[in-house]
């Protein structure tokens, strides 16, 4: 479009957005130069500017006045400036919460990643040879220590210990898997893929829901190094089933000259069979059963950083020390610091100190206590607009861990009649401590089990301001 032959209200609207700069120093900027520099500003205006400009000629504005033009400028600086990763209150019952940061730190481990984060440490220093040391030394001791195993190295997740352990030991060869064991685990983790990727050939074994020693026999090849044992996760095969034994799997391996490794998954350090969690084995089982190299992630059930730990025999994990791959995938000093806390605490006996261990460690009658305590304060704040109870519920323990063990838990039950579940669960993320909560029926449920030390107060506080805001 030529100006020519542009109407005289479009030229009327052009003329009335103002300059660059007069926008620019326009008082309403003040408080924007708090959370943006002056250049940003300048280009922000810029754009708004622009797109104001384009929405004219191309007649899909035929009226403009400055406070939309500020209001647009107002939402694109939000956009920017709001802090993005944030905490919340996990009230979904869910503990090992994937998309909500997995674990918690316990309070010891948060404060040593603040203090080595702030200054010098020993990350790579021997601090009795006065040169160099290894980050890995924080922390191979200590999980040799709780696990049996004769060597250690962590790396930054455990997709990166199992691609890491494939890579350094099987790639140009081939590795034996289940069928049943040929999964997909959330976040598009497939174990063909990493084996692909690594160099190592898959030769699946068995079938998907059964599979006997002897068809690991049968499919042994010239070039077969490896058995690899996978842990499901979330998928669980019920009825007509079958796998074979760590036991005869390491025997098998053993007689053979294979690699044993396993791929854990969430890797406990202690037995959760007390807690009414059976059937997950701990590393240390594992390598007593005669697997070579076991990996777990070190935010699952352990309780702590994110972090992959590969642990067991010394002659492979010093083959992996010299690996490329290893520098690629290292941890950083935050995370080894607070791995390093987390294993102490394990190693004092004081696990229910690690809040993810100690959410899954919560009586029901104790979960039941707090929530009637929430329920309430959230009661006189909800006061006639609806209703506050608690209830029964099923809580989980997440992170592809024990998929078909529900957890009986209770949840504050919360309806408000000119508000559905649906629209509170919304209104909750929009504070300032956002609360993720669950629904069922029409109700917005806030599960006990996996509300940490104050997250109360920020619940009732979200409440207090729904009410001062009103409901819809
Ligand atoms: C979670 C999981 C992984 C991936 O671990 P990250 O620490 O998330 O990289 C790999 N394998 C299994 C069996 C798992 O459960």
């Amino acid at each position: 479009m030529t100006i020519s032959i542009m109407n005289e209200r479009t030229q009327v609207l052009l003329r009335s957005l103002p300059a660059m700069e007069i926008m620019l120093s326009d008082p309403r900027n003040v408080s924007h130069l708090k959370s943006v520099n002056r250049d940003l500003l300048k280009n922000m205006c810029s754009s708004v500017l622009d797109e104001f400009r384009r929405s004219i000629l191309e007649g899909e504005r035929i009226s403009f006045d400055e406070d939309e033009l500020f209001g647009e400028l107002d939402r694109r600086i939000l956009a920017v400036a709001r802090p993005s990763l944030v905490p919340v209150v996990n009230g979904t019952g869910v503990v090992v919460h994937t998309n909500l940061g997995r674990s918690c730190l316990a309070p010891e481990a948060a404060s040593v990643v603040d203090l080595v984060s702030r200054r010098y440490d020993t990350l790579e220093y021997d601090l009795e040879a006065g040169e160099r040391g290894h980050r890995n030394s924080h922390v191979e001791g200590l999980l040799c220590c709780l696990t049996g195993a004769e060597a250690a190295v962590v790396v930054n997740n455990n997709a990166g210990a199992v691609l890491l352990c494939l890579a350094a030991l099987g790639s140009g060869k081939s590795a034996m898997v289940s069928r049943g064991e040929l999964v997909e685990i959330g976040g598009s983790f497939r174990i063909p893929d990493i084996m692909a990727f690594s160099g190592v050939r898959l030769v699946e074994v068995g079938a998907t829901n059964r599979t006997h020693l002897r068809d690991y026999e049968r499919a042994l090849e010239y070039d077969t190094s490896m058995v690899m044992k996978v842990h499901p996760s979330n998928f669980r095969i019920l009825g007509f089933h079958s796998e074979v034994s760590r036991e005869e799997l390491a025997r098998l391996s053993h007689e053979r000259d294979l690699i044993f490794m396993e791929d854990l998954g969430s890797g406990i350090l202690v037995d959760l069979e007390p807690l009414g969690l059976a059937g997950e084995p701990t590393v240390a089982q594992c390598l007593e059963a005669g697997v070579d190299l076991v990996t777990f992630s070190g935010d699952k059930l352990l309780g702590g950083p994110q972090i992959g730990g590969i642990v067991g025999r010394k002659a492979l994990v010093d083959r992996i020390r010299t690996h490329p791959l290893l520098r690629a995938l290292r941890c950083d000093k935050m995370t080894l610091a607070a791995f390093e806390a987390t294993l102490r605490i394990y190693l004092r006996g004081e696990w229910r100190k690690i809040p993810t261990l100690d959410m899954l460690a919560r009586s029901p009658e104790a979960i039941r206590e707090r929530c009637d305590r929430l329920a309430a304060a959230l009661a006189s704040v909800v006061a006639s607009d609806g209703q506050v109870s608690v209830t029964e519920v099923q809580d989980a323990v997440g992170g592809g861990a024990f998929p078909a063990t529900d957890m009986l838990g209770y949840a504050v039950a919360v309806r408000v009649g000119s508000c559905s579940a649906g629209r509170l669960q919304e209104r909750l993320r929009a504070c300032a401590t956002p609360v993720i909560a669950g629904a069922r029926d029409d109700t917005l449920l806030i599960h006990g089990r996996t509300l940490l030390a104050d997250d109360d107060e920020r619940v009732v506080r979200a409440f207090t301001l729904l009410v001062e805001e009103g409901w819809s």
